[in-house]
């Protein structure tokens, strides 16, 4: 893969960069700012080689018309702080006002576009429209750098297209994660352990197939745990369920028996009456989940067997809350887990952005992790074996 050393002199160069800048909002304020950071050090390092830094992103799912209410305009505010400079905001991403930010942009100066996804060729199924709208993006700038690393999984034109345009290269943070993710599938160091928890059941049973085949052992917390239960003949009450998900929960639990993973599963589950910061909370025993109650969180019990496990492993790779960490009374699974990680002796990853929000959140230090992956879905892509477009694309580069 083509890295930014591979461009060349960018002084005084149009550098395209597409970055991941999609953080949480609540109305127009950024909740968690992560993914910013995480974009910082490219930039900064293309700014300070001289380059003209045209950055584009996406926020939210607009469906490829305008939406103010997933404008990036706070997004580029927030950079310009963690930037310590001007960023000049473009109000579209192709058009006058871009084309203005692309022709009179000093070296070491940055704008950023307007959201990618305002247009509707940047998601389009239809090669010759989204080719199209590549080939606008491509006319801002002299070359291509791929940095948004949480949506390399995406076949779209500013992730995969533009790449085919333009000299491209990937930036640092795609360089970083991809590192990670190589050492979490190839000549991994054993123990070997993946926790899995968080809402999108179907999402991430995808995963565990993969997976299954290289840990040695499987710990599921979170939503999808009541469909492994279930899975087991235990009722669940109202928890989250996704039925049509049993018989491969099933299946799972039975080919883990064969290659010799252990899956483990809570013993122990927080439960309340309704979904609700100040619901009733009682801790039960996971053949005791009352009907009328849901599982928001594992137990404390099963949250320290848990941690045991991490604790005592060279790798670990976390993707999901372990409960609805957003809510005090039900964040003690999640705690413990983010906690028994910086403790592993070895590489401890964290991906999906929830789970990275909740490690700020519960306030641990980031530096205390081995890695913070910025992309969910892209790093589950990853793990389950799948080609990554976005990744590919930069590989075909000559
Ligand atoms: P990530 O973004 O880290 O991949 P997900 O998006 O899959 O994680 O899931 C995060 C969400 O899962 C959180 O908002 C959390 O509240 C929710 N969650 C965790 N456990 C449960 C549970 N038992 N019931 C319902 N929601 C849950
Ligand atoms: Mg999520």
């Amino acid at each position: 893969m083509k890295t930014i050393d591979d461009l060349g002199d960018l002084q005084g160069k149009k550098v395209l960069v597409r970055c991941d800048l999609n953080v949480p909002l609540d109305g127009s304020k950024i909740t968690d700012d992560g993914r910013i950071r995480a974009s910082v050090p490219t930039l900064r390092r293309l700014l300070d080689s001289g380059a003209r830094v045209l950055v584009v992103a996406h926020l939210g799912r607009p469906k490829g018309s305008p939406d103010l209410s997933s404008s990036l305009e706070p997004v580029s505010a927030r950079l310009a702080e963690l930037l310590g400079q001007p960023v000049r905001f473009a109000e579209d991403t192709v058009g006058p006002e871009a084309q203005a930010a692309s022709e009179q942009l000093g070296n070491g100066e940055i704008a950023l576009l307007e959201n990618v996804r305002f247009n509707a060729g940047e998601t389009s199924k239809d090669d010759a429209a989204r080719g199209e709208f590549a080939d606008q993006l491509a006319a801002l700038a002299d070359v291509f750098v791929s940095d948004g690393f949480g949506v390399v999984h995406r076949e779209q034109a500013s992730v995969f297209d533009i790449a085919k345009r333009l000299p491209a290269a990937a930036g640092g943070l795609v360089q970083a994660e991809v590192e990670v993710l190589r050492r979490l599938t190839t000549d991994t160091k054993r123990p070997y352990t993946v926790v899995l928890g968080g809402s999108k059941v179907s999402d991430k049973l995808a995963v565990i197939d993969n997976l299954l085949a290289k840990a040695d052992t499987l710990v599921i917390g979170g939503g999808m745990l009541f469909t492994f239960l279930v899975a087991q003949g235990h009722e669940v009450g109202t928890s989250l369920l996704e039925q049509d998900q049993v018989d491969q929960a099933r299946g799972y639990l039975a080919k883990a028996q064969q290659l010799g993973v252990d899956i483990v599963l809570p013993t122990d589950v927080v439960v309340a009456p309704a979904f609700a910061a100040d619901a009733p909370a009682t801790v039960v025993s996971i053949d005791a989940i009352p009907s009328d109650q849901m599982g928001l969180d594992i137990g404390p019990a099963s949250a320290e067997a848990f941690a045991k496990i991490i604790r005592n492993s060279a790798t670990v790779f976390w993707n999901g809350p372990m409960g609805v960490f957003e809510m005090a009374a039900f964040a003690g699974g999640t705690r413990s887990v983010a906690a028994a990680l910086t403790e592993v002796n070895g590489l401890s990853v964290v991906g999906g952005g929830d789970s990275a929000a909740a490690v700020r959140l519960l306030g641990f230090d980031e530096a205390a992790f081995g890695h913070i992956s910025t992309g969910g879905g892209a790093s589950l892509e990853y793990l389950e074996g799948k080609i990554l477009p976005g990744l590919v694309v930069l590989e075909e580069q000559s």
